[in-house]
């Protein structure tokens, strides 16, 4: 019988498209009052994804669609809109890491 080999990851040796910076514990994150913001906006969403480029062929909402509260302006760029309700959109994780890629290319100039 011919033995299995396993192969090095192709993703290691592969340049990152855009530079990230090390990921760090965002202690803002944690508070009680982003806890309320969030659900606010996920509330207000009725619990459902509100990106308007979401892909139409997955549900916007139910049981194994993961949302999250994003901040439409981000807090660094606004800080004083960090915990305004207005200022979140409710999104599914497929929409949240596309806007969140976008966002981080746009600040690095890629
Ligand atoms: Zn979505």
């Amino acid at each position: 019988m011919a033995r299995l080999r396993a192969l090095p990851p192709l993703a290691s040796s592969l340049p990152p498209l855009v530079p990230v910076a090390p990921k760090q514990t965002d202690a803002e994150l944690g508070t009680a009052a982003h806890r309320t913001w969030a659900r606010q906006v996920k509330e207000r969403a009725g619990y459902r994804c509100q990106d308007p480029e979401h892909d139409r062929a997955t549900p916007r909402s139910g049981p194994g669609v993961a949302l999250y509260a994003d901040h439409v302006e981000e807090r660094q760029d606004a800080p004083h809109r960090a915990l305004d309700p207005l200022n979140g959109m409710c999104r599914c994780a497929s929409c949240h890491v596309r806007k969140t890629h976008r966002a981080r290319a746009a600040r690095h100039g890629a």
